[in-house]
């Protein structure tokens, strides 16, 4: 990690940190950013798959699309205004349907990513997260493959490893602030806890009391390769009813064109509440992998050219996604910027229209935007 002087650090390039990175931009702000992302590349939940041995394959293993409860307006519009003119994002209109649990194709269910409009990177995802981080122009240095794992303030600054300094702190995931990394990660203590100590900032104690609270979902997503297929009409999204989830354990499946007539799948398996640590872990990648494939071609049988070809088609692995998912309400705005401490959060965890999806992520932070450039 560069030892330097910043005047803010972002943990996580995801849709949030890199939409924050854009929103103070776009407020005039100019101060100098560091980022600080574990992935090997920006886009977290709405990061794009790509592979060493096929330098063409570009497949979106996380979400989708940028679902949205209603139509957006305010900053949000001139966001995605601003995105679609610049080709990075267009309407999504693909066609969804919903699998029910006899396996025969009836209407998509209800759901709240896809109650309202959709929006879909171009030619993926990744080019969204790409292009806000992109807005923060020349002062914002981000720097991945970078897990951050411990917190420290010292004399009213944060200091990490490697002497970087920043004035102020955000973060866009919970895992800092979460008990559930203590399991996940082996680690002793709540970082986010051990570098401000209770009663020093009230504000930073009520949402680390809240987010302690917040529940993690856990998604397996299996990645497929499948040989030229025609399907028409060709589902962009195949949703499974509630009773059908159930029975096969499967949220949904995603399919996106490769070049060459390729199609990548893939298979959004739900969690079965088996304890994830760094031990457990890689048997529960093998052991997901195997249930999954064991599912999919009964899933595939209303298309039954690429029912035929599932025996044929190439993993390309799990990937397991986790993520601190608000089911009733996110945490609220108000402690959002915790200013004693000078530590804000931003994610599609909290609370205004849209959380848990995308569009909560985007608007948090145009609102944390706000409040650190008011
Ligand atoms: C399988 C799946 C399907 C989805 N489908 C949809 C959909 O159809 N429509 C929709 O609108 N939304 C969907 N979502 C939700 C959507 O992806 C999220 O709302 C959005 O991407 C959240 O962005 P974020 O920046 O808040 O969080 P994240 O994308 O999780 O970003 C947090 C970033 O922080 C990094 N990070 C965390 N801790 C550390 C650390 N200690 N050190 C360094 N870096 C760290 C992570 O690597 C990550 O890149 C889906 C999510 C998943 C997982």
């Amino acid at each position: 990690m560069p030892g330097k002087d910043v005047d803010l650090v972002v943990i996580g390039a995801g849709l949030s940190g890199c939409a924050l990175v854009a929103a103070l931009r776009r407020r005039g702000w100019c101060g100098t950013i560091q980022i600080l992302e574990a992935g090997r590349g920006p886009g977290g939940r709405c990061a794009t798959r790509r592979r060493r041995d096929d330098l063409l394959w570009r497949l979106d293993h996380g979400s989708p699309t940028l679902s949205f409860q209603a139509e957006p307006s305010g900053q949000l519009r001139e966001l995605i205004t601003s995105l679609e003119n610049r080709g990075v994002v267009r309407v999504d209109h693909d066609p969804v349907v919903g699998l029910d649990h006899h396996g025969d194709v009836v209407e998509a269910p209800d759901h709240p990513l896809l109650r309202g409009p959709r929006w879909r990177g171009i030619p993926t995802m990744a080019t969204v997260v790409e292009a806000l981080l992109a807005d923060g122009g020349k002062d914002v240095d981000a720097c991945f493959g970078e897990r951050v794992q411990t917190l420290s303030r010292v004399e009213e600054s944060w200091v990490f490893p490697g002497g970087l300094r920043a004035e102020r702190l955000v973060l866009s995931g919970t895992l800092l602030a979460h008990p559930r990394s203590l399991a996940m990660l082996g680690w002793q203590d709540v970082p986010l806890r051990q570098a401000v100590p209770h009663g020093h900032d009230p504000v930073l104690d009520e949402a680390l009391a809240w987010i302690a609270g917040l529940n993690a979902t856990i998604r397996w997503n299996l990645m497929l390769e499948f040989p030229a297929v025609d399907l028409d009409p060709f589902p962009r999204q195949i949703w499974l009813t509630p009773q059908a989830q159930q029975q096969f354990g499967v949220e949904r499946l995603v399919l996106q064109r490769q070049q060459q007539g390729r199609l990548g799948l893939v298979l959004h398996g739900l969690d079965d509440g088996a304890l994830i640590t760094p031990k457990t872990q890689p048997h529960l990648l093998t052991v997901q992998q195997q249930r999954l494939l064991s599912v999919l071609p009964e899933l595939l049988r209303p298309w039954p050219s690429l029912q035929r070809l599932a025996s044929s088609a190439h993993s390309l692995g799990v990937m397991r996604w986790g993520a601190a998912q608000p089911l009733d309400q996110g945490m609220s705005k108000a402690l959002q910027w915790c200013n004693q401490a000078r530590v804000g959060f931003c994610g599609d965890w909290i609370a205004g229209s849209g959380f848990g999806m995308a569009e909560g992520a985007l608007q948090s932070s145009i609102d944390l935007a706000e409040l650190i450039a008011p």
